[in-house]
């Protein structure tokens, strides 16, 4: 059975784009089961069907892209891999590059679905999507890239070359220039450690200039790109995953060694007497008395007698200098009493790190030998 087919697919149309897409899949499934004779029509339909679709998608309209799960962008990619019309593609990689955004569960799709077009126009959409979607999606963008390089473009990744300067431009740098949020506030991109693990050999294998660039410019800003938070746990992870070289890895390498081995020179002693760091921002008769605690090399102990308001108050103090003080209410007496009592978490925090620092050390050196 054929079904009438224009109104029917305004309405499927109307009915969102899950809905439009759901429809859309039954004509694919369809088409592909039936005779060419009937499956000609069909997929006229379907045709037909994406196109209203990605005419009437709105790219403000889609869903808040989570990192994590795939956007109705990414389930009509697979849709139009079904299908098999390039031009139904492309007018789909317009629909994604006039957005800003997209989750990083959608690429493997964006990719597949490029692949239906010819090697210099999917190396187009892709650098007009990763300068679109760089600011705020960039990890999900050098994911994009990534794939495409490991991909169709392994042999020739000098196409990408365009794509991989959009990004590198992209990159947060200067405070002051970042790109602002309807709010007119500065939009915060930091990059996480996938990211990175996707941004580095995207840039090494496409050209050394943009990668010895493009490093340069995380070492100088690392406040977006936490050389603990992203840059070291990045680098073990491309140890681990064969990819050992490259200006872009060998700069950053260089910067993580160099921050290690800094770090790892540093005296680690427990402390010699009951000083304890911390500073205690509330200058109230309490918190001043907690100050000359911290700061006194023989006191281990501090017993504060203090109605329940004031006991929440300077246990709040501690917690929020982060000082190495247990707290203990004591409920003898009126009023009730803290003990606080003096201990050695932060030493223990410093041996915790070190550890760390030297076991992430003989990973990446173990990457140079
Ligand atoms: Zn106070």
């Amino acid at each position: 059975m054929i079904w009438p087919s224009s109104r029917i697919l305004a309405i499927a149309n109307e009915s969102g784009a899950n809905g439009a897409l759901l429809y859309l899949n039954s004509l694919v499934d369809r088409w592909l089961a039936a005779s060419p004779a009937v499956g000609r029509a069909i997929k006229a339909q379907a045709e037909d069907l994406a196109r209203l679709v990605l005419r009437d998608w709105s790219p403000t309209g889609w869903d808040e892209p989570q990192r994590a799960k795939q956007s109705v962008v990414g389930r009509m990619c697979e849709t139009l891999l079904r299908l098999r019309e390039p031009a139904l593609v492309e007018l789909m990689a317009g629909r994604l590059a006039a957005a800003a955004t997209h989750p990083a569960a959608d690429n493997a799709a964006i990719v597949d679905a490029i692949d239906l077009l010819a090697d210099d126009v999917a190396a187009s959409w892709l650098a007009k999507i990763a300068a679109a979607h760089g600011s705020h999606a960039l990890g999900a963008s050098a994911g994009l890239l990534r794939l495409a390089v490991q991909g169709r473009f392994a042999k020739n990744s000098r196409l990408l070359l365009p794509a991989a300067e959009a990004l590198v431009a992209t990159l947060p740098g200067d405070p002051d220039k970042l790109p602002k949020d309807r709010w007119g506030q500065p939009r915060q991109v930091a990059l996480d450690a996938e990211g990175v693990v996707a941004l580095v050999p995207v840039i090494d294998h496409v050209d050394a200039d943009v990668a010895r660039r493009a490093a340069a410019h995380m070492l100088a800003w690392l406040q977006h790109f936490g050389i603990d938070a992203a840059v070291i746990p990045a680098l073990k992870k491309l140890v681990e995953t064969g990819h050992r070289t490259g200006r872009a890895f060998e700069a950053l390498h260089g910067a993580a060694v160099d921050h290690l081995g800094k770090r790892i020179a540093e005296p680690l002693e427990p402390p010699t007497d009951w000083r304890r760091p911390g500073e205690i921002r509330c200058d109230c008769a309490h918190c001043k008395q907690l100050s000359r605690f911290l700061l006194d090399p023989n006191e281990p102990v501090w017993t504060l007698h203090a109605a329940q308001q004031i006991r929440t108050h300077v246990e709040d103090s501690i917690r929020r200098a982060s000082a190495d003080v247990d707290c203990q209410t004591v409920r003898r007496g009126s009023p009730h009493s803290l003990v606080c009592t003096k201990n050695q978490a932060g030493h223990r925090r410093h041996v915790a790190r070190r550890k760390r620092d030297l076991a992430d050390l003989a990973i990446l050196q173990g990457a140079a030998t």
